[in-house]
């Protein structure tokens, strides 16, 4: 991975480049920033320049036969740590699981936790880093580089290191070989032990942009409207870009459902009829979870579209909004700032909830009862 090939924030780039040329790089570092985020790929590309043979100022060469290895992901003191989940209470260790890992970063660079799971097959399954994954690390870590003359350890969403684990990696970030580096590259803070945490640099690592995202998608060859739709719906996660390109969902059945979904909620508020609402739901229910987790988020959109339209705000992400029997500014009037974060709220929350395999009927129809309620505290009020 060189960094000419990663779409980012050039001022990213530039503070990791500095450190290595000012020999400033801390032994441990923690990559944060969300699911999508280019915060992985940016580490391997940094390890990877550390590594090469032939680096010019601002990238590796991406010819030299360490990065040669880069390529494929196999360098040899290139060590990645993940989450797994336990099968038959045997602890597993990534070692063991290295090929699906070099595979999906094959395949995909941009991933979310949710992609690897389901890649090898643990995604109903609650994944962890255990101790003994570090009781390894501990055993190598102190061994010679075999062709680098340092050792680089990415540890892969780290907030999913339990307590035992975490104290064990404590101990290495007190005292650190001198020829290793450590990066975690995670997307949340909040659970790591504060004693590990403040023990590593942090780099914030943004999210893309909307742009950086439909430029990504074109460069795939990805339709130019297509991929301005999916770039306003993914709130700058590449890795949720990338899927639903791959997804045949078309625009105007999402918009449909959409409107269907939001008539029958107005009215099992303004009717009591609540029949066709759960026919619709049991309609939905049946979509494959990755077109669910696609009708959730565009209509989230819309929500949030509607809420900028009521507020007077101009800049909206402006999904699509075709049909001429939805009136969007009679709909947007139902939203605004006493219901609108909860609804945001619901929206993520369901949207999690569906990826550990909720059971969507009852989620939907909660959902719905939460929507109409919300919605219609504000009918009242009006
Ligand atoms: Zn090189």
């Amino acid at each position: 991975m060189l960094f000419r090939e990663i779409l980012c924030n050039n001022n990213i780039k530039r503070k990791l480049l500095s450190s290595y040329h000012n020999s400033m790089i801390p032994h441990s570092q923690f990559f944060f920033g969300k699911s999508g985020s280019p915060n992985l790929v940016l580490a391997i590309a940094y390890s990877q320049y550390l590594m090469c043979k032939k680096k010019n100022k601002v990238d590796s060469c991406g010819r030299c036969e360490s990065c040669i290895k880069y390529k494929k992901f196999t360098h040899p003191d290139l060590h990645f740590i993940f989450p797994l989940a336990s099968v038959n209470k045997t602890k597993p260790l990534s070692i063991n699981f290295i090929k699906y890992w070099q595979n999906i970063l094959l395949d995909k660079v941009y991933f979310s936790h949710f992609d690897w799971l389901n890649l090898i097959n643990l995604e109903n399954k609650k994944s962890i880093i255990n101790v003994d994954e570090i009781k390894n690390l501990t055993r190598k870590i102190y061994l010679k580089p075999y062709e680098s003359n340092i050792k680089v350890i990415i540890i892969w969403m780290p907030e999913k290191m339990n307590n035992q684990a975490s104290n064990k990696i404590l101990k290495i970030l007190e005292e650190p070989p001198s020829n290793t580096y450590i990066i975690f590259v995670g997307n949340s803070k909040d659970e790591l032990l504060p004693t590990v945490l403040s023990r590593l640099q942090i780099t914030y690592i943004p999210n893309f942009t909307d742009s950086e995202i439909n430029e990504y998608l074109i460069s795939l060859g990805v339709d130019s409207s297509k991929s301005n739709v999916i770039s306003k719906l993914v709130d700058g996660d590449l890795s949720k870009a990338i899927s639903l390109t791959a997804n045949k969902t078309n625009d105007s059945v999402l918009e449909e459902d959409f409107i269907t979904w939001m008539r029958l909620c107005f009215s099992l508020i303004k009717k009591n009829n609540s029949n066709d609402l759960i026919l619709f739901l049991g309609k939905i229910s049946k979509y494959s979870r990755e077109n669910q987790i696609i009708f959730l988020s565009y209509s989230l959109s819309i929500f949030r579209d509607a809420f900028m339209t009521n507020i007077g705000q101009k800049n909206l992400k402006k999904i699509i909004f075709l049909s001429e029997n939805f009136n969007f500014n009679k709909f947007s009037s139902f939203i605004n700032f006493n219901n609108f974060e909860k609804i945001v709220n619901l929206f993520n929350q369901s949207i999690l909830n569906l990826e550990r395999n909720a059971n969507s009927n009852l989620l939907y129809l909660d959902i719905s009862i939460k929507l109409c309620y919300l919605m219609n505290i504000n009918l009242k009020k009006n």
